[in-house]
């Protein structure tokens, strides 16, 4: 057994295409549909909001689209991204699995998101547009964009959600560092903002509600498009850099995983960790077990239903066939901002039909504790996202270790935690507790979801 802590790949080593599962799917995914006329999207309905690449890039079904070099270039500056061997925590827990996990949080705004902001970004400067507007949560997305945004000199202006606003201030600093213009949602400024903030002035916000002001502003002005931080297969397929080094890095350390985990708010990371993995077990390699954490206040892919809905609380976007909360589904307001989504990446959704992977969702308190452990340990303090990914790979370390098992555990550590110390101050002082949801309300915005033909 190797005693080495730390994988690392040489620049030559980086991922040169991107994967695409949908070329390796048994079946494939359903249509994304028109709400007026329930008929499929083409291309064209979605030119006001993405350039035609990122479109391309949507409905793709070849195996491998290539990086281009720009983007790769700008990846050198934290790609390949490490993968460790949690030797500390392994003894902690006298567990006789080996826990590995790929570390994201190298990137220089602390998390995977620039390996989709930043090749998102590159498309729409060379599209010729000018201006970039998005929403973000936890304010992860926010700054990724931000980042990416400034290095290909096109403005961006952010939709931020107004608990994480008020929450994490320094998030919004690191925006404005980069040049970016930072609002909290709801706003005034859009027709849509205007009309949540009418019937709640304190109204909390919601990534469904900041996506529907950003798609407004977007589609408003031929020069400024959208960009989603997560759920579209783009986005996924961006992301796959983290599962293809991962892979090369296991074989590296002689160790397969028998588990693959990442936590799954819209699905990105976990999709980015997980999906080469799946595709090497459908086209016949060894198969791995792959587990999706979510959190238990807002437990999409375990609570929620497998339906046609919208992707934002307006009604603006295509409807989607994912796991779903529904639209109108307002998650409370817990720590793991990143993962307060209503609904769930089509891919993801479909693994979970297909049976390719497992989901279970966790409380934050235990996955509070669970970072905590992990961070005396290992060293680096999770995003509170990533605790998921970390409680997630603890259970399964604890199952190896009851049934006397050395499996190979790998997960992805999606980001640091280093803008979330006030959710962990919370934690010590025992503040932080479990919320649950309003199951009427969950059950109100289920009763609620758009009706779309079986035969669609
Ligand atoms: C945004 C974010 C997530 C959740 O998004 P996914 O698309 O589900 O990956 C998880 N971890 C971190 C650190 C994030 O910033």
């Amino acid at each position: 057994m190797s005693q080495q802590t730390k994988f690392l790949l040489d620049e030559s080593q980086m991922p040169r295409h991107w994967y695409n599962l949908q070329a390796d799917l048994p079946k494939p995914l359903p249509a994304v549909l028109h709400p007026g006329t329930l008929q499929p999207v083409g291309p064209d309905d979605l030119a006001p909001l993405f350039p035609m690449e990122l479109i391309l890039q949507e409905v793709s079904q070849e195996r491998e689209i290539e990086i281009p070099e720009p983007v790769r270039d700008v990846f050198r500056l934290w790609r390949p991204a490490p993968l460790y061997r949690a030797h500390r925590l392994e003894k902690a827990l006298g567990t006789p699995a080996r826990i590995y996990y790929k570390y994201e949080g190298v990137s220089p705004a602390g998390s995977h998101k620039p390996n989709t902001a930043v090749p998102q970004a590159f498309y729409n400067k060379q599209a010729g547009v000018k201006r970039l507007v998005t929403e973000t949560g936890a304010g992860q997305w926010g700054t990724s964009l931000s980042f990416a945004g400034s290095l290909f000199g096109l403005e961006v202006e952010v939709f931020q959600v107004r608990v994480s606003y008020d929450q994490k201030p320094y998030r919004r600093a690191v925006m404005e560092t980069y040049g970016a213009r930072c609002v909290a949602s709801p706003s005034n400024e859009t027709a849509f903002g205007r009309s949540v903030l009418a019937q709640n002035p304190n109204h909390p916000g919601s990534l469904g509600i900041a996506i529907s002001e950003a798609v407004e502003l977007a589609v408003q002005r031929d020069d400024t498009k959208y960009a989603l931080g997560s759920v579209l297969n783009h986005v996924l397929l961006h992301q796959t850099v983290i599962g293809q080094e991962a892979m090369t890095q296991m074989t590296m350390a002689d160790a397969w995983p028998h588990v693959v985990i990442g936590c799954a708010g819209g699905g990105s990371n976990f999709a980015g960790i997980a999906f080469p993995f799946i595709g090497h077990g459908l086209r016949g390699g060894e198969k791995s077990r792959v587990v999706a954490v979510e959190p238990a206040a807002c437990p999409s892919l375990t609570r929620g239903k497998y339906a046609y809905d919208f992707g934002d609380t307006a009604g603006m976007t295509p409807l989607t066939k994912m796991h779903t909360l529904g639209s109108q589904f307002t998650p409370p307001g817990f720590h793991a901002g990143g993962l307060r989504y209503h609904g769930m990446a089509a891919l993801v959704s479909h693994c979970k039909e297909l049976g390719l992977i497992e989901a279970v969702a966790y409380n934050q308190v235990e996955c509070f504790e669970a970072g905590v452990l992990f961070a005396r340990n290992e060293g680096i303090v999770p995003a509170p996202e990533a605790n998921h990914a970390v409680k997630g790979a603890i259970e399964e370390a604890l199952r190896c270790k009851r049934e006397g098992k050395t499996e190979n555990i790998l997960f992805c550590l999606s980001g640091h935690g280093h803008f979330d110390m006030a959710a962990y101050q919370k934690y010590f002082a025992g503040e932080l507790s479990d919320e649950s949801y309003d199951e009427r309300e969950l059950a109100q915005a289920l009763a609620g979801l758009p009706s779309v033909p079986e035969t669609v």
